[in-house]
This record gives C-alpha cells, sequence and structure tokens, in this order.
C-alpha cells in the first residue's frame, strides 16, 4: 500500500534527489506529519512515530526531521520562544498562531498578492524568503472569549 501511494513515491524521488534515501524511519516520520496535519514539534512527532518504530529515538527524528527539510518536504515554523513545529505544506502560506491554545493554523495567501508586491519595500532591498505569522485566537479560543464576557461558568458549560 506504501510503495503505491502517489505522495509517498514523490517523496521517495525529492529525497533522493537530496542525495538520501527514504529509509523506513524517515518515511514513518514524514507520514506522521501528512497523518495530522496540526504543525506538530519534534516531541510531538517522537511520541506518535513510537508506536509504529518503538525503537526509534527522539534524536533519529530529529534527524529525520532535519534530512525532509533540507530535502524540501517539509518546512519549519517557528515562533519566538517556541519550539519548532513541522508543516508538510509546500504550498506558499502562511501561519496562524492562536496564542490561548498554541494551535497553528495554515492560513493562504489572497490570490493576486503572493510574494511581497504589496509590502512596501525600501529601495534596492532583495527578498530571499518571505513567511508570515499572525497571531490571535482561534476559533475555538475567540469563541470563549466572547462567551466568557457573558458568564465565566457558562463558557465553562459551552467549551467541549
Ligand atoms: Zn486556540
Ligand atoms: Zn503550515
Amino acid at each position: 500500500m506504501r510503495n503505491g501511494n502517489p505522495q509517498s513515491r514523490a517523496a521517495a524521488e525529492t529525497i533522493s534527489r537530496g542525495g538520501f534515501r527514504m529509509t523506513k524511519q524517515r518515511q514513518e516520520v514524514y507520514d506522521a506529519l501528512l497523518r495530522k496535519r496540526d504543525h506538530p514539534t519534534a516531541m510531538e512527532v517522537f511520541l506518535r512515530v513510537k508506536d509504529r518504530l518503538p525503537a526509534i529515538s527522539l534524536a533519529t527524528v530529529y534527524n529525520c526531521l532535519e534530512t525532509l527539510t533540507r530535502c524540501g518536504l517539509v518546512r519549519q515554523v517557528s515562533l519566538d520562544r517556541a519550539a519548532v513545529r513541522y508543516c508538510p505544506n509546500l504550498h506558499r502560506h502562511g501561519h496562524f498562531f492562536c496564542d490561548s491554545c498554541g494551535t497553528v493554523i495554515d492560513v493562504e495567501e489572497p490570490a493576486g498578492e503572493e510574494g511581497t508586491a504589496h509590502y512596501r519595500l525600501p529601495e534596492r532591498c532583495v527578498v530571499t524568503q518571505h513567511e508570515f505569522t499572525l497571531r490571535g485566537l482561534c476559533p475555538r479560543c475567540s469563541g470563549g472569549a466572547a462567551r466568557s464576557r457573558v458568564s465565566a461558568s457558562a463558557s465553562r458549560a459551552f467549551s467541549t
């Protein structure tokens, strides 16, 4: 089943172009990122992969993530002071961080406004990398904030 998966095949080709082999461990780490796209930290990936490969170590997971990142299969997402997270979405996008619960959500750029065309760049500045981060409250937390203004105990009853 794994070999028949076109995404896995493409990933194996990408990684070999980068000069690496798609090992069982790298595959499991990559699969874990694809399975649940919630931008996990290395530790979270480790805990998910450990179910399938009980012998794998955290250091190996770090190495796998680094290789996948180096080959361009995975993107690192970092926010000040927080652990680096990993994202397998290679389409151009930014990230919305929830300040309350830490959820990270992919945010698409509006069509026609890709890149940095809509920024007023100082003269002779050349952009080599473009990342954007939005912060605030995710749908779950913003709902909770609105309700807490009404009644703290009611909001507790409403939340899951
Ligand atoms: Zn939240
Ligand atoms: Zn992402």
